[in-house]
């Protein structure tokens, strides 16, 4: 990602620089006797991903939980005294709230005893949208690993920064401009606690930057079972510029990036350690944390004075696994190894043993390349005994991309890069309709079973086509009124922003085939593809019996001009056709967002350039939910799609030519006017499409077990984390 200095991140440092320093943790102290339970349960992100969870804190105010976003400590903060003593009153209130913390006590409860073996190292977490600490895929694939990981009572703990801004907020302005705004954010108004020591002192690390001792202190967030410790500079101790190296999520100039990546992983190594945990394997989440290796080494030659550099480095490998997530070069994390010079100090360089080129050619892919920059990924490579890429595809792309740092003599099939294929946290994804449907048929641990494909394969057969189609409208309404309402002018009737509208009761109908499309704006994903031949396009949309309609959502990075153009084109499309309601652009997407609209479209079309998707994960939560996949054969999919469970895009085929682009907008066209339109819309005796159905069936059943992130998680532990 390239250097930001987006003006209004600018202004929102100005504003906010002055701003109080936050280290203390509000007590909720309103609550009525009979409902203290709501503050224990607040605080563990458990409730987010147990079907009632959601359903006990809306319950309190509904519209104040819209308000606050779906942050419990928020509504718990608000809600009206009256109100909390009416529902104090309400025994059958009291009695579900009693049921869950007793349920998340037993929960916790059952934790295994031994202290963590892994530690997870991710530069972002995308838990629950109350806690806005990510990005996007790499983020939210985090957020599942740890849910799973908490399921299966795999003893891990994780690490990562948190960031004061979060991530841009984006709206779309009357002339289709993406703008940015960057919120605040309060730890007292997080599920996050401070790590407090014996003396009831906030735990902080150290880390050298600048020439000086910058102090970052950790927060816990409980993810069930897991404990996530973030660090932030925030404190009254560090100076100004300092106190904004944990400000943004990617954000700020390359020295920037650099210190906030010696906080993450130089940081975080010394916060495991002041915990008193010594995991025996340490897990890179993507490059951005692969400094933790020079602490390790650090540490190392601190007990055995006497070892070489070389020695250290044996010891850290065994130590270490990476995972990468980015299948282009020029998507690796790199710093100019003059800037990098800067950031760590001729004491720490030589303490490790290394003359600072020794140091820098550690990060290079050529050692002895002079010009050559320090990238996180072949620095991260040297470092650890194992690494992999996130599906299959992606496995075989990263062994040609980095095979030059290995020895000449391994064939491109045999560099040491296995993949392992990214998954889904199905409780968390999957709709809360479809788990009671999973519940009665699969039986009441459908969540234990999810990496298990017979029991699924049976099971969903088994269940009527009537209830799945049933259970998917219900869905479908349900977005079209999160849409409407999200759409809708507020009380001011400004029309502020373009997809506002005054009337949205005729936005969409749950009569229309309807397609997803939602992910990054970002050149490799070709959002254009789409439009590439608008009147084609917009007779599929207008058609009298068989119309089409489309949701879009997704962010451009701030000083992507490219990406925003094409937003601007998309936004442009004003036609004298039904497009106007039949096409929407859904604002700030998040996960409350994608949660919808995974659950709620018909199809979930990706149409990425190959080889450029590494994964993807949006389309697998997608099929969790009966959503039919309609995507070229990249990342996950190509392991995914059996011929029925969805629909492809092009052939495989790994050209970046505009030809090749023209190619797989006419297949992708063509598919959806021959095949997909058509089985859609093909009514069976009993009135409903049982044919689509059948190919939902296939889908769900298919593809949850196979991407569940269960399944991803036990992988690791047998194949990456054991050594
Ligand atoms: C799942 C998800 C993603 C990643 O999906 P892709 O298929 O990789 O684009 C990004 N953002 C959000 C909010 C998500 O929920």
């Amino acid at each position: 990602m390239s250097e930001v200095s987006n003006e209004s991140m600018q202004q929102a440092v100005q504003a906010k620089v002055e701003g109080p320093f936050r280290a203390s943790f509000t007590e909720i102290t309103n609550l009525p006797e009979s409902l203290k339970a709501l503050d224990t349960i607040s605080k563990n992100f458990y409730w987010s991903w147990q079907p009632t969870g959601a359903a006990l804190f809306r319950e309190l105010d509904p519209d104040l939980w819209i308000k606050h976003e779906q942050n419990p400590r928020l509504l718990l903060e608000n809600v009206r005294q009256l109100r909390l003593w009416q529902k104090a009153g309400d025994e059958d209130y009291v009695g579900k709230v009693d049921a869950f913390a007793a349920k998340l006590e037993d929960y916790v409860s059952t934790k295994v005893a031994s202290s963590p073996s892994i530690a997870y190292f991710c530069a972002e977490y995308g838990v629950h949208n109350s806690l806005p600490n990510y990005s996007g895929g790499l983020g939210i694939l985090a957020g599942d690993h740890l849910k799973s990981a908490s399921d299966l009572n795999i003893p891990l703990v994780a690490v990562g920064l948190l960031y004061r801004y979060g991530y841009f907020r984006q709206t779309i302005s009357h002339d289709g401009l993406q703008e940015e705004r960057y919120a605040d954010v309060f730890e007292s108004e997080l599920a996050l606690e401070p790590v407090l020591d014996d003396f009831g002192e906030h735990v902080s690390v150290v880390v050298h930057i600048r020439g000086r001792e910058v102090q970052a202190q950790a927060w816990l967030a409980k993810i069930g079972r897991i404990s996530l410790y973030l660090l932030d500079t925030n404190v009254p101790e560090n100076i100004e510029i300092d106190r904004l190296i944990t400000g943004h999520l990617y954000g700020g100039s390359t020295e920037t990036r650099i210190v906030q990546e010696k906080v993450l992983g130089i940081g975080g190594v010394r916060l495991l350690r002041k915990l008193g945990l010594a995991p025996s394997v340490f897990h890179l989440n993507e490059g951005h944390s692969a400094f933790l290796t020079l602490e390790l080494a650090h540490e190392y030659l601190s007990a055995n004075p006497s070892a070489s550099f070389e020695e250290a480095q044996t010891a850290v490998r065994a130590q270490c696994v990476f995972t990468t997530h980015t299948p282009v070069a020029a998507g690796n994390d790199e710093f100019a190894t003059s800037e990098l010079g800067e950031c760590f100090s001729a004491e720490y360089i030589s303490s490790l043993k290394l003359s600072q080129e020794e140091f820098f050619d550690l990060g290079r892919i050529d050692k002895g390349d002079d010009a050559g920059p320090f990238g996180m990924t072949p620095f991260a490579l040297r470092m650890s005994r194992s690494a992999n890429g996130v599906s299959e595809k992606h496995g075989e792309v990263s062994r040609s991309l980095w095979r030059r740092m290995f020895s000449e003599n391994y064939e491109e099939n045999d560099v040491p890069i296995t993949s392992v294929t990214n998954g889904v946290h199905a409780p968390t994804w999957v709709a809360s309709e479809y788990q009671n449907l999973f519940e009665r048929s699969i039986g009441p641990d459908w969540r234990q079973l999810t990496h298990d494909p017979a029991a699924w394969k049976s099971a969903i057969d088994n269940i009527p086509e009537s209830k799945i189609w049933q259970t998917h409208v219900q869905l479908k309404n349900l977005l079209i009124a999160f849409i409407r309402e999200r759409t809708r002018a507020k009380e001011t009737g400004a029309t502020d922003t373009i997809h506002e509208h005054t009337d949205t009761r005729k936005l969409l109908s749950p009569n229309v085939l309807t397609v997803g499309f939602a992910r990054r704006v970002a050149a490799y994903k070709r959002w254009n593809l789409l439009l590439s031949d608008l009147d084609r396009l917009l007779k599929i949309v207008d058609h009298a019996d068989r119309p089409v309609q489309f949701v879009f959502a997704g962010k451009a990075h701030p000083q992507d001009r490219t990406a925003k153009q094409i937003l601007q084109q998309l936004m442009s499309i004003n036609h004298d056709s039904n497009w106007q309601h039949r096409a929407v652009f859904i604002e700030d997407y998040d996960q409350e967002v994608a949660r919808y609209l995974v659950q709620g479209v018909d199809v979930w079309m990706n149409v990425p350039r190959r080889p450029l998707e590494a994964s993807g994960t949006s389309g697998m939560k997608a099929a969790m939910n009966g959503v039919l996949n309609f995507s070229i054969l990249d990342g996950w999919w190509i392991e995914g799609y059996n011929g029925e469970n969805g629909f492809e895009i092009g052939d495989l085929s790994e050209d970046d030519s505009e030809a090749a682009d023209a190619r797989d907008a006419e297949s992708l066209y063509s598919t959806l006017e021959n095949q997909i339109i058509p089985a859609f819309y093909e009514l069976g005796d009993n009135g409903i499409p049982t044919k689509w159905i059948r190919k939902m069936k296939d889908a769900i059943a298919t593809l949850t077990p196979k991407f569940s992130s269960d399944r991803m998680v036990n992988e690791y532990v047998e194949r990456i984390y054991r050594s």
